[in-house]
């Protein structure tokens, strides 16, 4: 399984130090074998000494360039300072609050495809979508210009309606997704949309689901490794 921890724009840099240590000392001790991702904000992007190898660090976002005139945003020197190669693209909250577009991400998603970045590539349908039954339809949108070959991406299917509500799908309609995702996405698929502790093992269950995608559940460290710790042997 995969577990990906976002922050988004929580944690101080002080805190996400310890964080890291204590999620280390907990995947150590009890032989986590599992891929854990931790993306935390931009200004505590950092390794903090030796870790585990499953653990990896990511970045939430950064702009397609080296460097450059981009005010408030972070290219990859920076990134590269960090020995940080993994990106979150498409993101449901870039999408729509900061209104990025299908074409500013596919250009994101080949910038760092070009860089031999991991890429989790975040799809997901609004309410109103789902009510019309066009959720298919509206999430094959989402990968227009997106490489779906790429041999390090890593899908994440985030219905909107489930994102920090505390309701997550249901076990069925998230099944229902990640099959026909299936038939043409081979990468690795993600779920997300209020993941805790208490139905990680239900979700981990589902046939085509390899791993998780959790935003306030994993905030704090306890959180996160209970989980992680729930969501063991299925
Ligand atoms: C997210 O935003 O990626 C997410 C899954 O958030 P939450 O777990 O809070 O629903």
């Amino acid at each position: 399984m995969i577990y990906a921890s976002n922050f988004k724009t929580n944690n101080t840099r002080a805190y996400t130090k310890e964080y890291i240590k204590t999620l280390d000392k907990f995947i150590s001790k009890n032989s986590i074998k599992d891929e854990i991702y931790v993306f935390p904000t931009a200004t505590s992007l950092d390794i903090f000494g030796d870790i585990s190898s499953n653990i990896t660090i990511g970045a939430q976002n950064a702009y397609p360039v080296k460097n450059g005139s981009y005010t408030g945003e972070i290219g990859l020197e920076q990134l590269d300072e960090f020995d940080i190669k993994t990106i979150l693209i498409g993101h449901s909250e870039r999408r729509e609050i900061l209104k990025e577009s299908q074409e500013l991400i596919a250009q994101k998603f080949d910038f760092f495809k070009e860089q031999g970045f991991r890429i989790i590539y975040c799809i997901g349908e609004t309410k109103e979508i789902r009510d019309e039954n066009e959720t298919m339809e509206y999430l094959w949108s989402e990968f227009e210009g997106i490489d779906l070959g790429y041999e390090k991406l890593i899908v994440a299917y985030e219905p909107i309606w489930a994102i920090g509500t505390g309701v997550s799908a249901k076990k069925e309609d998230i099944d229902e997704v990640l099959s026909a995702l299936r038939v043409q996405v081979k990468s690795p698929l993600l779920y997300g949309g209020s993941v805790k502790s208490s139905n990680i093992k239900e979700i981990a269950s589902i046939k085509e689901c390899d791993g998780v995608l959790i935003g306030s559940a994993s905030w704090k460290v306890e959180s996160f490794c209970e989980i992680i710790k729930n969501g063991q042997n299925q």
